[in-house]
């Protein structure tokens, strides 16, 4: 099997493992980047709607703009790329790493590395994992499959569609499939709130005049060969109301329910993973629990823009540069999740130097308050406008609000 060597591995070239080998490459370390696409640009290049860039570029962009961008910083620089090539397993020898890729111009190539960049992305989850009864009908796609289909394969799935659930991929495919002439009858939550971003239930649902039942359940899909429909049932002080239910007619299902973490590989490596964001568990240096392996983007936690995952990577890869030169922290503080939230990543922090964390909250709440606790006493508190779980939230913490830790001291940050 042939056989290079690097100083990292980067796995996934989409933002976040693009945005990670281009720190890598600007501390001048050797890096390479496998995918297992054609392209660069991971789950953007389908991402044919503006709304990415805003706070890396200052400007609306499309998600394959964006994607260019990145791909055109790394094509100047030393960073070698792999595509069409998939990583299979990532092993450990001593105190390397070695990561296993197969492709077909390749065949098997074996890359020797100190450190390692995940940067999978996420999948999506389908009808198995949601369990919804009825038939097995054709017509029943997930959102982003339906999104591959028409904005790169040039395939219209269905005429008459139902958006099953309300996140962001199903909310932009409602008003992709309105824009290519089908009817979307209706997004159907079983939240009393929207799973996507507030500015895509308006642009997407609102001004296309498309219907969305919250608190309902999908309670079955029927037809025979071909979709025919859905039946849906409201949800009332928290018991369904079976005697309530409606068909809404279609052809076509799409599935909005939700990414979780792309982690087949991780726990293949003996990677410990957070069961609340299936993304593996980093400390402060978004390092996982196997020492030289680093997690970033949607792959460590769903993203909800791109914006992020580009941040986050960047610091993934100037950490694993830190890693690469013997540096780590000397003092690491655990954070406690506390009241109405339901993660925070990264699950540690340095309080000797400035911090970055992403969270998200349970509770839709106007004029909350974010609060971060040392030991009780409270070091930051931001006033928030509005809050919901779709959008993710974040704080930065250094040393002006953490000198004062003690190695066995508690952080905690809140939302009420
Ligand atoms: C429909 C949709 C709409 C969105 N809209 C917006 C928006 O309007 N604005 C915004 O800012 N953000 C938006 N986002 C979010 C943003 O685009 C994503 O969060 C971000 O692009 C994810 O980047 P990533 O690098 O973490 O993952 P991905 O882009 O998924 O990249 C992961 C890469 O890893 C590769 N890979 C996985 N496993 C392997 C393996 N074993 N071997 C080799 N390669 C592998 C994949 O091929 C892929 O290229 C949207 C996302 C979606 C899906």
């Amino acid at each position: 099997m042939r056989e290079l060597r690097y100083d990292a591995v980067v796995v996934g070239g989409g933002a976040a493992g693009m945005a990670a080998a281009l720190a890598l490459d600007s501390r001048g370390k050797s890096c390479a980047v496998v995918d297992r696409e054609p392209s660069l640009g991971g789950i953007l290049l389908q991402c044919v709607h503006n709304g990415f860039g805003l706070i890396e570029f200052d400007e609306e962009l499309t998600g394959p703009e964006f994607a260019e961008r990145f791909a055109a910083r790394l094509a100047d620089s030393r960073i070698a790329t792999f595509l069409g090539a998939t990583v299979l397993e990532i092993a450990e020898e001593g105190e390397e790493k070695l990561v296993f890729c197969v492709s077909p111009s390749l065949g098997g190539l074996r890359i020797r590395a100190r450190a390692v960049v995940l940067a999978m992305g996420c999948r999506e989850r389908n009808r198995g994992n949601i369990r919804i009864p009825g038939t097995r009908p054709a017509g029943v796609y997930t959102a982003g499959l339906a999104q591959r289909l028409v904005n790169i394969e040039g395939y219209v799935p269905g005429k008459d569609v139902v958006v099953v659930g309300s996140g962001d991929i199903g909310l932009i495919m409602a008003r992709r499939m309105s824009w290519i002439g089908c009817k979307v009858h209706a997004a159907v939550e079983i939240l009393p709130y929207p799973s996507g971003l507030a500015r895509n239930i308006v642009q997407c649902l609102r001004d296309f005049s498309i219907p969305l039942y919250l608190s309902h359940l999908t309670t079955s899909v029927y037809g025979r060969d071909r979709v025919e429909g859905v039946e849906v049932a409201p949800i009332e002080d928290g018991a369904l109301q079976p005697e309530k239910s409606f068909r809404i007619p279609c052809d076509t299902v799409l599935l909005s329910v939700g990414l979780v973490p792309e982690n087949e590989l991780s726990k293949g490596a003996g990677i410990e993973l957070n069961p609340t964001t299936g993304g593996p568990i980093v400390d402060s240096t978004l390092m996982t629990s196997r020492g030289g392996i680093f997690a970033c983007g949607n792959v460590l936690h769903v993203h909800d823009l791109v914006d992020y995952v580009a941040e986050e990577a960047r610091r993934a890869g100037l950490f694993a540069a830190d890693w690469l030169e013997g540096r780590r922290p000397r003092k690491e503080l655990r954070v406690k999740v506390g009241p109405n939230l339901r993660y925070v990543a990264p699950g540690k922090v340095d309080p000797s130097r400035e911090n970055k964390l992403y969270m998200r909250t349970m509770i839709v709440k106007n004029e909350a308050l974010f609060e971060a606790r040392l030991d009780n006493a409270v070091v930051k508190s931001v006033k928030k406008a509005h809050i919901q779980p779709s959008e993710m939230l974040s704080l930065s913490l250094g040393p002006a609000e953490l000198e004062r830790a003690r190695p066995d001291s508690m952080l905690e940050l809140s939302i009420q």
